[in-house]
């Protein structure tokens, strides 16, 4: 029941609030009862995490305990689940439903494609790819170019958009990759535009905020030079390869962001291979 809120979920779940730490937390479905200890007018959150905070999360988990420090919860009411896509927080097959056959508004994700420090001519990419506009085999073929629709990445049948950027076996491998490397867990959207929409925003020190917003547009960028290469080159690198073209190119496009002292080096020997 993902859509069970916790603490502070009739207004909004703490679990979408803070994806990143909800990830991070060793029990995501305990009660505010079982996290809340009061000793002498004192109000005691026992939140256990996986880890402890890296650099770059701290100003998440600062967020995190400010919000629910400053919260009093009622200690009459009773703990129980709340149902958010129901008004009343109770579940009804209705509201289930409903929630499940409505259509996820999903505002242009303009910020994600413009405003960071990667080359324009990625975000070009990246623009075209979100408006489904990029030359790959299916849309080559809507304009009458006589072409096999194979996917020259899996070797497949079929080289859609949504296809070679997300869904395809070496992309999947390379998300998944950078996923792990951040100890998150997702599931691909259907759509590029939604991929980026749905990019969670870090919080955190300026320069980390700044790579993190080039990660998906890098591993699209590399995905599409890739299949060039193996397209019109002939030349194919292997996954090990791919997963080095795109670490080295997000340290390039990372030079370009004004770092001060470890912070960079912090992030890169955490997500970098060794
Ligand atoms: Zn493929």
């Amino acid at each position: 029941m993902g859509d069970y809120g916790g603490i502070g979920a009739p207004v909004r779940a703490l679990k979408d609030l803070f994806p990143l730490l909800f990830q991070l937390a060793s029990a995501k479905d305990v009660s505010v009862a079982e996290v809340m200890e009061a000793t002498k007018g004192q109000l005691l959150w026992n939140v256990n995490f996986s880890r402890m905070a890296q650099d770059w999360e701290m100003s998440s988990f600062a967020d995190f305990y400010s919000l629910i420090y400053s919260v009093r919860p009622n200690r009459q009411q009773e703990d129980a689940l709340w149902w958010s896509p129901a008004s009343k927080g109770i579940f009804s097959v209705r509201s289930f439903y409903k929630a499940l056959t409505q259509e996820p508004i999903i505002q242009f994700p303009w910020k994600k494609i413009w405003h960071h420090k990667a080359p324009p001519k990625v975000s070009f990419f990246v623009w075209t790819a979100s408006l489904g506009k990029i030359l790959t085999t299916d849309n080559l073929r809507k304009r009458r170019i006589i072409i096999a629709d194979w996917c020259c990445m899996c070797k497949g049948a079929g080289e859609s958009m949504e296809h070679l950027l997300l869904h395809c076996d070496i992309a999947r491998s390379l998300w998944n990759e950078v996923f792990g490397r951040l100890d998150m867990a997702s599931v691909m959207p259907k759509t590029v535009e939604a991929a980026l929409a749905c990019w969670a925003s870090l919080r955190g020190r300026q320069p980390i905020k700044a790579i993190w917003k080039m990660i998906p547009l890098c591993i699209m960028w590399c995905l599409w030079q890739e299949r060039n290469e193996r397209t019109f080159e002939d030349q194919a690198r292997s996954m090990e390869e791919l997963r080095a073209l795109f670490f080295r190119t997000l340290c390039s496009w990372a030079i370009a962001v004004d770092f001060n002292g470890m912070a960079l080096q912090e992030f890169l020997v955490s997500i970098v291979p060794t």
